[in-house]
């Protein structure tokens, strides 16, 4: 592990280990997660189509896991550029 760490993901990565394990929506809003280091970080809301074929228990569910990650700024995230269809 680099001491700057890097990422290709197109949301960014985890500041400490640079990688993510994907989106949790939570309703509208879509978490980025590491679930090794217990980061996480919000991308925007309804980017993606998907959180409207979820219901509250998914939302709740993934909330309860990661109620307790730490609220970080990813590394690479490209916030300027609108993500890919
Ligand atoms: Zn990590």
């Amino acid at each position: 592990m680099t001491e700057e760490a890097t990422t290709e993901h197109y949301f960014g990565g985890c500041p400490t280990c640079g990688d993510n394990d994907g989106c949790l929506n939570v309703g509208r809003n879509h978490w980025y997660v590491c679930h090794l280091c217990r980061t996480k970080w919000l991308v925007g809301s309804n980017l993606f189509s998907g959180w409207r074929d979820e219901d509250e228990t998914i939302w709740r569910r993934n909330w309860a896991r990661i109620a307790d990650y730490r609220e970080v700024v990813p590394v690479g995230q490209r916030q300027a550029v609108p993500p890919p269809d």
